[in-house]
């Protein structure tokens, strides 16, 4: 049985006066029937983690660098991120690996590093538009969990999110039978590389324009385990129902 999970990344997007969207997450949920995690940029992950003390909501990074520690300005370690209060870290996200350059290969060194320091990476993958009207998504994907993902992992230490790149904050959405597909292959994939046990328990995340008005139809898909949300995971108002719908799925 996969525990679902509702995810949210803040993205460059957040100060100090944001963390109340938190605090009213919390209180509207206050044993959630599901995991919610909360990816706000790195310099609120302190005081998020603070704020979420003692609840079950959980706090994660948008990135971390492969290394330990040494001359990389301006990144950040796995091991910083857990002294923070992170538990999760989203990695391989489609704006990183366009905006940073991360190869497959850069993902796979940084998610090592992550569960080495006990961190929950959630790696994600996608096509473009293009890949998919050239019906290519599979070998995209196929291609990109090869090379993203570490020889070992858990159940518990590995999420996957499945976002395809033209459908984040772009309002349009995959038909329920194009994720459905991509999920199913997902799982298939990971049965074949971390055996059927592990590979029937991670879970896989859909990501992109997800929204309180589409998420039970998306939660309804086979091996959806749940949403990696952007745009509305900013305001608890619009996070909530989302939350409400994965509870409910
Ligand atoms: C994302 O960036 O991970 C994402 C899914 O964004 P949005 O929900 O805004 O499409």
């Amino acid at each position: 049985m996969r525990r679902k999970l509702a995810a949210g990344n803040w993205k460059m997007n957040g100060t100090g006066a944001s963390l109340a969207e938190i605090e009213t997450l919390m209180k509207s949920h206050p044993a959630p029937g599901v995991d919610v995690l909360i990816c706000p940029p790195a310099t609120l992950i302190g005081r998020a983690a603070a704020l979420a003390e003692g609840h079950v909501l959980a706090i994660g990074g948008q990135d971390c660098h492969a290394e330990a520690s040494g001359a990389h300005t301006g990144d950040i370690s796995a091991a910083m991120l857990k002294d923070a209060g992170a538990t999760h870290v989203i990695l391989g996200h489609s704006e990183r690996r366009a905006d940073h350059d991360e190869s497959d290969g850069d993902v796979r060194a940084k998610c090592r590093a992550a569960l080495a320091e006990g961190l929950v990476a959630v790696v994600c993958v996608g096509e473009t538009l293009d890949e998919r009207e050239a019906a290519n998504t599979l070998d995209i994907i196929g291609g990109q969990l090869a090379g993203s993902l570490p020889d070992i992992a858990s159940a518990h230490d590995l999420v996957i999110a499945y976002e395809p790149i033209w459908a984040i904050g772009t309002g349009k959405v995959p038909t329920t039978a194009q994720i459905g597909e991509v999920h199913d292959f997902i799982r298939t994939k990971l049965e074949q590389r971390y055996g059927a046990g592990v590979g029937r328990s991670v879970r896989i995340l859909y990501g992109g324009s997800v929204k309180g008005s589409n998420a039970a139809e998306i939660f309804a898909v086979s091996n959806v385990d749940g949403a990696l949300v952007g745009g509305a995971s900013l305001t608890a108002g619009d996070f909530s129902p989302i939350v409400s719908a994965l509870e409910e799925a």
